[in-house]
C-alpha cells in the first residue's frame, strides 16, 4: 500500500462547525489551480493547501469562498495531516 499521490486523504471535520475542509491544489507561490490536470502537468508548481468555507458563518475559522489558509504542503497528505492536528490552521 503506497501513500504516494495518494488524494484520498482522510479529513477530519471542523472541530468548530463539523464541516468538511478542502484540499486544493495551487502553484508553488499559493496561488490556486483549479484546472482540471494542473496536477498532472505542474507548469508554475505543485502546492496544497486547506480550505474550509461555511456558507453559514458560524465557524470562527472559516474562509471565504475561494480562499484558502496560507500554509502550502507539497502533498495533500500533509496538508490533511496538518489540519487533522490543526497545525498551520487558523493560529493567529
Ligand atoms: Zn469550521
Amino acid at each position: 500500500m503506497s501513500k504516494k499521490n495518494d488524494r484520498t486523504v482522510s479529513l477530519n471535520p471542523c472541530p468548530f462547525c463539523g464541516l468538511l475542509p478542502e484540499i486544493v491544489i495551487g502553484d508553488d507561490e499559493g496561488n490556486v489551480h483549479s484546472e482540471e490536470g494542473y496536477a498532472d502537468d505542474p507548469w508554475s508548481g505543485l502546492s496544497y493547501m486547506l480550505a474550509h468555507h461555511d456558507p453559514a458563518w458560524d465557524c470562527p475559522i472559516a474562509l471565504h469562498e475561494g480562499e484558502t489558509y496560507p500554509t502550502l504542503f507539497d502533498t495533500a497528505q500533509e496538508a490533511a495531516e496538518a489540519w487533522n492536528r490543526r497545525s498551520g490552521v487558523a493560529d493567529d
